[in-house]
C-alpha cells in the first residue's frame, strides 16, 4: 500500500477520462521535460496515460502498480508545448514508434527526422503536442514483425507489399486513445502535422477536432527514399512538390 503522504502528492496530478461504452483512461501529468533541441533546452509538459481494464479509483491504481508489470507492457505519452488549453493555434503530431529510427537513428524511414521536426515545429508555433504512440510499431505489426518485414523489403518488396506478405493489413494502427487524451487537454480545433490528408480524414472521422493539416517534408537520404515514394504512391499521401505548391 502506498502511503497515504505520497498519494497526496500524486493524486491531483491524475485524471480519469471516462466515455460510455468505453474503458477509463488514466492520465497523468504535466510533469517537467526539459529537452535539448538543438542549442536550446525547451521546458515541455509531460503526459503520459493508462487503459483501464476495470473502472478503478486513482487510489486504486497507485496502489496497483506493481501488480500491473506495466514494463512488460506499452504506455503512450504526449509532449505537451505552451498553453494547449487556451492557445488559438495548437500543432498537434500524431508519431507512430519507431525503434529503429527513433533511437538507432536508422535512416531506413524518416521517423526520427520527423519527430524532432515536429518538435521543432511545436516550439516555433508556441504552442503543440507530439503523441508518440508506443503500439504503432511498424504500422501496428509489432518490433518482431516489423524486423521480418525489413527482411522482405530488403529482398524488393515495399513496406505496404512487406506487411501483406506477413498477413497483416496495410494498415492497423488507432488513434483512439490518444483522440481522447488531446480531447481532454484541449476542446478547441487542432492542426494536425502530416503529409498524409488520409491521415487527417481519419482522424477526424474518429472524433478529432482539427481544421487542417501542415506537411512535414525532408529527411529523405539514399536509403529510404523507395519508402517514402511507397508512403506517396500507395499510402496517399503528398508529394513534396505538390505541398510546396499548395503552399505558396
Ligand atoms: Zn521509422
Amino acid at each position: 500500500m502506498i502511503s497515504s503522504e505520497v498519494r497526496d502528492l500524486l493524486i491531483d496530478k491524475m485524471s480519469i477520462v471516462s466515455q460510455p461504452g468505453k474503458k477509463d483512461i488514466c492520465i497523468v501529468g504535466p510533469i517537467n521535460l526539459p529537452v535539448q533541441l538543438e542549442q536550446e533546452v525547451v521546458h515541455f509538459h509531460w503526459y503520459t496515460w493508462l487503459v483501464l481494464e476495470e473502472s478503478i479509483s486513482k487510489a486504486e491504481i497507485l496502489d496497483s502498480l506493481v501488480a500491473y508489470d506495466l514494463a512488460s507492457l506499452q504506455q503512450s505519452s504526449v509532449l505537451v508545448y505552451g498553453d494547449i488549453k487556451n492557445a488559438e493555434n495548437a500543432l498537434v503530431r500524431m508519431h507512430s514508434i519507431c525503434h529503429t529510427g527513433d533511437i538507432f537513428g536508422s535512416k531506413r524511414c524518416d521517423c526520427g527526422y520527423q519527430l524532432t521536426q515536429s518538435m521543432k515545429m511545436i516550439v516555433e508555433n508556441k504552442c503543440g503536442a507530439i503523441f508518440y504512440i508506443a503500439n504503432h510499431e511498424g504500422r501496428g505489426i509489432g518490433l518482431f514483425s516489423k524486423s521480418l518485414a525489413y527482411l522482405l523489403q530488403q529482398e524488393g518488396y515495399d513496406t505496404v507489399e512487406a506487411n501483406h506478405l506477413l498477413g497483416f493489413n496495410d494498415d492497423s494502427r488507432s488513434y483512439e486513445e490518444a483522440i481522447r487524451v488531446i480531447q481532454s487537454l484541449r476542446s478547441k480545433p487542432v492542426t494536425l502535422i502530416t503529409n498524409n490528408p488520409k491521415k487527417l480524414a481519419a482522424l477526424k472521422e474518429a472524433g478529432l477536432t482539427a481544421d487542417e493539416h501542415i506537411p512535414l517534408w525532408g529527411g529523405e537520404t539514399d536509403f529510404n527514399k523507395f519508402y517514402l515514394e511507397t508512403k506517396v504512391r500507395k499510402s496517399g499521401h503528398i508529394a513534396e512538390k505538390e505541398t510546396i505548391s499548395t503552399l505558396i
